[in-house]
């Protein structure tokens, strides 16, 4: 990496087709401009990008949206962007699968698997996050960026700033899968290992952001970054014909993504996108770093932090920072927040990869098994339209697995060997024979 220079925070010429006007605390409702700033001055809450909702009522329709690029960017004007040629590396726009198969071993009659284990460039949702985020922080004047990452987020930083042509240093929990960190450093990024937990992690940086100057993804540039988790709930509305669904299940790591697919949905309905429906929010976690279900459960309105212990690195925040939104959502929607063991997630991966042919991470069987707990208890009604949120590839975490899931069966390149091993097979139930051979 070249040399690092400290990057002056100045504020973009702002082009005309922005419908973004500025930040506001979720606290206190102090207003501040679109700079790169993400605590309220006066309450230390978060902040929040605001809109012109009814200047974007009018310009935005469905035939807008669907002459659109396919990627995120077709929602451009619901972005907290500027330029009119925002950073487009495909992301977006991942397929929303009806899942009969799933479906019918749940129990349920109307599931969809939404699939950002096919998300573009890095396999992870976090890719939708940081097109956004590196956008506004080239539009911001940032020439360096990093970020505090459990894995993926790590992996898109490093590769999208790598095509944008920005210095990227990126931090993460030195006890990362190797897919992780050799699919960060693949894009030549500096890549510090931190010996800590992800909170720890994030702590570093905070301090690092006040004295480097640089765009943080998921500290100084927050606002600007959760924004791209809309994009989730905009396709899945768009991909049900412009209909919300009744459910949604994701997973919770720092409560962002979950927040802002609810906060997609609702600026549809408040633009007339779609009808208006009282869509439910369903969570899941990780027993070993579930903070946020636990508050849940107690009913708490506050989140008591922990230290993670779980295979589900992706989403292992102790002190999730958007912990108490979550919550709000999940109670007044009628949803809930659970949380699964490792043995259960490693299950749940395993269901979604027989049962639809889906591969994906450790996130994405909390995610699962999450589902099929929460249909079990009937916390989910067969007959609701379903939407399970799958954020994440599983050839990153290749190690939950291993050991898990059988051997192949090793031959000579004969018949006979070939023949023995397919009986040795029958006799393993390897593959559903009797249906195979009659
Ligand atoms: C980061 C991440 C999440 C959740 O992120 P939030 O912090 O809750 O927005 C979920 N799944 C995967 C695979 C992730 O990498």
């Amino acid at each position: 990496m070249t040399q690092v220079l400290p990057s002056p925070t100045r504020d973009a010429a702002r082009s005309t087709a922005a419908t973004f006007t500025g930040l506001k605390c979720k606290e206190c409702g102090a207003e501040y401009e679109a700079k790169a700033t993400h605590v309220c001055e006066l309450c230390f809450g978060p902040l929040e990008v605001m809109y012109d909702y009814s200047a974007l009522s009018k310009m935005v329709t469905r035939e807008s949206i669907e002459a659109g690029p396919h990627s995120i960017w077709r929602y451009r004007s619901f972005l907290p962007v500027a330029s009119e040629n925002p950073i487009d590396v495909g992301t977006g726009m991942t397929p929303l699968l009806k899942a009969n198969r799933l479906a019918r071993r749940l129990g349920l009659k109307h599931l969809y698997i939404k699939n950002d284990a096919v998300n573009m460039p890095t396999l992870s949702f976090k890719d939708r996050v940081v097109s956004v985020a590196l956008t506004r922080a080239r539009e911001l004047g940032f020439t360096t960026v990093s970020c505090a990452s459990t894995g993926n987020l790590a992996n898109s930083t490093a590769a999208i700033a790598a095509h944008a042509g920005l210095e990227c240093c990126v931090f993460i929990p030195s006890d990362l899968e190797a897919g992780k960190v050799l699919g960060t450093l693949i894009y030549n990024p500096t890549l510090m290992a931190v010996h800590g937990n992800y909170d720890q992690v994030n702590r570093l940086c905070s301090e690092v952001a006040n004295t480097h100057g640089w765009g943080f993804v998921n500290i100084n540039l927050r606002p600007y970054y959760s924004e791209g988790s809309k994009t989730l709930g905009y396709e899945v509305a768009e991909q049900l014909g412009w209909k919300l669904p009744d459910h949604i299940v994701a997973p919770l790591a720092s409560g962002s993504l979950f927040t802002k697919i609810y906060k997609g949905f609702q600026e549809f309905i408040k633009v007339g996108l779609v009808e208006e429906k009282a869509v439910r929010f369903s969570g899941a976690q990780a027993e070993g770093c579930s903070p946020i279900a636990q508050a849940f459960r107690d009913g708490r309105d506050f989140i008591t932090p922990v230290k993670p212990s779980t295979i589900a690195k992706s989403i292992a925040i102790g002190n999730p920072a958007d912990g108490v939104y979550a919550i709000d959502i999940a109670n007044k929607t009628n949803g809930n927040i659970e949380s699964v063991t490792d043995a259960e997630i490693i299950d749940g991966m395993k269901l979604l990869a027989e049962t639809e042919g889906i591969f994906t991470e450790t996130a994405g069987g909390t995610t699962i098994a999450t589902l099929k707990k929460l249909v079990e208890a009937g916390k989910i009604d067969p007959n609701e339209t379903t939407v399970a949120y799958i954020t994440g590839n599983g050839l990153k975490t290749q190690e939950a697995v291993q050991g898990y899931i059988g051997e192949p069966l090793t031959i000579e390149p004969k018949l006979d060997s070939f023949e023995r091993a397919l009986e040795r097979a029958k006799t393993l139930d390897r593959l559903e024979w009797q249906q195979v051979l009659v």
